[in-house]
């Protein structure tokens, strides 16, 4: 299992807590953030893609 600090790190200048890493909601897996031709993340292991709104 992943813990939640792996996940996540904390921004200090904003004081927030942001995404590192998106994990993918078929299999789990880490997901790769491609920014072209659109803001999306993709699974490279079920080919799930989920695009980022903007
Ligand atoms: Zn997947």
């Amino acid at each position: 299992m992943t813990k939640p600090s792996d996940l996540y790190e904390y921004s200090y200048e904003q004081n927030k807590i942001a995404p590192k890493n998106r994990t993918c909601s078929r299999c789990g897996r880490f997901m790769a953030k491609h920014m072209k031709p659109s803001p999306r993340w993709a699974c490279g292991y079920c080919g799930y893609t989920e695009f980022i709104r903007q």
